[in-house]
C-alpha cells in the first residue's frame, strides 16, 4: 500500500471535479489528488454519443481559468447566430489540456486516472491493482450528481428474441438500413436522436417518437452571454411569471412570451429537465407526426413495443434508438460542507459546472461551514414541471444571498463560467445602463429586484396552494 499525503483530495475528474480544483488553484496554494475510473479527465464527455454538442455555449463551460472554443457565432445550421457549442470531441480534449497544461505543471496536483475509489483515502489502479492510501484534509466527492449515458447501462425494457434496439452512442455506426426507427424517450438525447435522423435525410414518416413525457424547453437564444439574451430571458420568462392565477395560468403566460417552449402546443408537458433546443431545431423536431403517447415502453418484441398504456407495432426492419436513460437523476440536496467531506451539487439550475467553481471559491473564500452552507443552498437537477417554479425560485434566492457578500459579488463579476460576468466586461450599453440606475427617478436595478421579488413571491404562493392541495 502507497501513503500518500494531500491537502483536497477529489475523487472524479469530470467537469465538476475540475472546476471546483481550478478555482482551489487559483485562489489558495493547496495540493490536491485527483482520482478517477476514467483514463482521462471529463468524466461522463468520454463515453457519451459521438454527435452530442454542449446544450450551452462553450463560451460558460468548462473551468474558469481557461477559455473553452473562441467564442464565435455559428453562421450555419440550427444554431445560426448562436455561441459555438462545443463537440464532445472539443471537450475531452479541454479538459485533457487543462490537466496537462495547467493542473500538472502546477505541481501542486497529483493525478491518477484508471483507478477507483473505495471510501476513506482508499483506492486502487484499475490496470495494475496498486492500492494508495490517502492522508487529506478534506475529501471531495464529485460523484454524487451520478451522471448515466445510455451507453453505460443496459436499457430500462426487456428486448425479446430477435428485435433491433441500440443505445444512441451506436448509431453513426449503423451500416444495415432499416424501414423504419423508433425514438425511445422524451428527454435531451431523444432530441438529439431525433435532429441527429433528420439532419441524415430520414424521411420524418419513417420515424416514431415513443414521448413518456412531454418536456418543457428553455430557448438556446435566451442562454446567451449577451444583454440581449439575459433582457429576453428577463422579459420572457420573469415578467409574465409575477402573476398568475394558478400553475396552469403560470406556464401559459411563460410559454405565451416564448419563455418556455413544447414541441406540441395541444399538450400539457410534465416534465422540465433543463434541455435547450433552438427554434430551428424546434421546427425540425415538428416534422414527427408520429408521437407515442402510452407511457414508458415495457418489452420490445419482433413485432409489437408494449408500452405502460397499450401496445403499437414494430418489426424486424425497426431500429429502436434507447435514449430512455436518465442522465441527470434528481438526487436529494445534502449538506455540500460537511466537516471533512465536500459533496459538489448544482447551487444554480443546470449550471453544474459554474456551481463547482462557485464551490471552489466559497471553499477558499470563507472559513466556517455554517456560512458556507448558508451561501450554498442545493438546487437538485430538475425532473417534472413543478421543478421548473422550484428551481427558478431555489436560483434567485441564491443570487439574492451571494448579492450580499462583496468578495463573491466580485468574483462573480469576473468568472467567465457566469454569463453575466461576459456582459458586464464587454458591454457599453450595460454600463450606461447601470450609470443611469444611480439617478434616483430612474432607478432600473431597483425595478428589476422588485420585478425578481414579485415573481418570487407569485412561485411561493402557488407552490403552497400545490402544497395544500
Ligand atoms: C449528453 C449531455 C450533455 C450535457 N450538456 C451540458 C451542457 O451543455 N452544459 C452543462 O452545464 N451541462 C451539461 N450536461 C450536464 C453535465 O453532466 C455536466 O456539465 C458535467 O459534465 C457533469 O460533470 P460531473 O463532474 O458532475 O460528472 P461526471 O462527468 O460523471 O464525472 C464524475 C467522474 O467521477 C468518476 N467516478 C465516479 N465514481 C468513482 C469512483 N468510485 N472512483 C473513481 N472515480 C469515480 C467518474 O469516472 C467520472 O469521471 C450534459 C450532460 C449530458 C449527459
Amino acid at each position: 500500500m502507497k501513503k500518500l499525503l494531500t491537502d483536497y483530495l477529489v475523487v472524479g475528474s469530470g467537469a465538476m471535479g475540475m472546476a471546483f480544483a481550478d478555482v482551489l488553484l487559483s485562489e489558495t496554494d493547496a495540493n490536491i489528488i485527483i482520482v478517477d475510473k476514467h483514463h482521462q479527465p471529463g468524466g461522463h464527455w468520454n463515453d457519451a454519443y459521438p454527435f452530442v454538442r454542449l446544450h450551452q455555449p462553450s463560451a460558460f463551460y468548462g473551468v474558469n481559468s481557461r477559455k473553452l472554443g473562441s467564442n464565435e457565432i455559428d453562421e450555419t445550421g440550427l444554431n445560426k447566430g448562436l455561441y459555438e457549442l462545443a463537440t464532445n470531441g472539443e471537450v475531452c480534449s479541454y479538459f485533457d489540456q487543462v490537466m496537462q497544461r495547467q493542473f500538472l505543471p502546477s505541481g501542486r496536483v497529483k493525478y491518477f486516472p484508471s483507478c477507483n475509489y473505495n471510501g476513506n483515502g482508499l483506492f486502487e489502479s484499475l490496470l495494475s491493482g496498486a492500492k494508495y492510501s490517502v492522508s487529506f484534509k478534506k475529501e471531495v466527492d464529485s460523484t454524487y450528481m451520478d451522471v448515466l449515458v445510455p451507453s453505460q447501462r443496459p436499457p430500462p425494457f426487456e428486448i425479446e428474441s430477435n428485435a433491433h434496439c441500440v443505445p444512441l452512442n451506436e448509431l453513426p455506426d449503423i451500416s444495415h438500413r432499416y424501414d423504419d426507427f423508433v425514438i425511445i424517450g422524451g428527454g435531451k438525447t431523444a432530441i438529439d436522436a431525433a435532429l441527429f435522423l433528420l439532419k441524415n435525410e430520414v424521411n420524418p414518416e419513417q420515424i416514431r417518437w415513443i414521448m413518456p413525457r412531454d418536456s418543457w424547453l428553455l430557448d438556446r437564444s435566451q442562454i446567451q452571454p449577451t444583454l440581449d439574451s439575459i433582457g429576453k430571458l428577463f422579459a420572457n420568462r420573469i415578467i409574465p411569471g409575477t402573476e398568475s392565477k394558478d400553475v396552469d395560468d403560470f406556464f401559459g403566460k411563460i410559454s405565451k412570451a416564448g419563455g418556455l417552449l413544447r414541441i406540441d402546443e395541444n399538450v400539457k408537458p410534465t416534465m422540465y429537465r433543463c434541455s435547450t433546443v433552438t427554434l430551428a431545431e424546434l421546427e425540425e423536431l415538428k416534422r414527427i407526426d408520429k408521437i407515442v403517447r402510452k407511457g414508458r415502453v415495457k418489452t420490445i418484441s419482433d413485432n409489437r413495443i408494449v408500452l405502460e398504456q397499450g401496445s403499437i407495432s414494430s418489426s424486424l426492419g425497426t431500429l429502436h434508438i434507447d435514449c430512455a436513460g436518465d442522465g441527470l437523476a434528481k438526487r436529494p440536496g445534502t449538506p455540500i460542507f460537511k466537516n471533512k467531506k465536500i459533496t459538489l451539487q448544482s447551487v444554480r439550475t443546470c449550471q453544474q459546472v459554474f456551481s463547482a467553481a462557485l464551490l471552489g471559491f466559497v471553499e477558499a473564500t470563507y472559513q466556517e461551514d455554517k456560512k458556507k452552507n448558508e451561501l450554498c443552498r442545493p438546487v437538485p437537477h430538475p425532473d417534472s414541471d413543478i421543478d421548473f417554479l422550484k428551481n427558478t425560485l431555489a436560483d434567485s434566492l441564491n443570487r439574492e444571498r451571494w448579492a450580499k457578500e462583496p468578495r463573491l459579488s466580485k468574483w462573480l463579476q469576473t468568472s467567465r463560467l457566469n454569463p453575466e460576468s461576459h456582459v458586464l466586461k464587454g458591454s457599453y450599453r450595460l454600463k450606461a445602463l447601470s450609470f443611469l440606475s444611480k439617478i434616483p427617478f430612474l432607478r432600473l436595478s431597483n425595478r428589476v429586484l422588485e420585478t425578481q421579488k414579485k415573481a418570487n413571491l407569485n412561485i411561493k404562493g402557488l407552490l403552497n396552494s400545490l402544497e395544500a392541495e
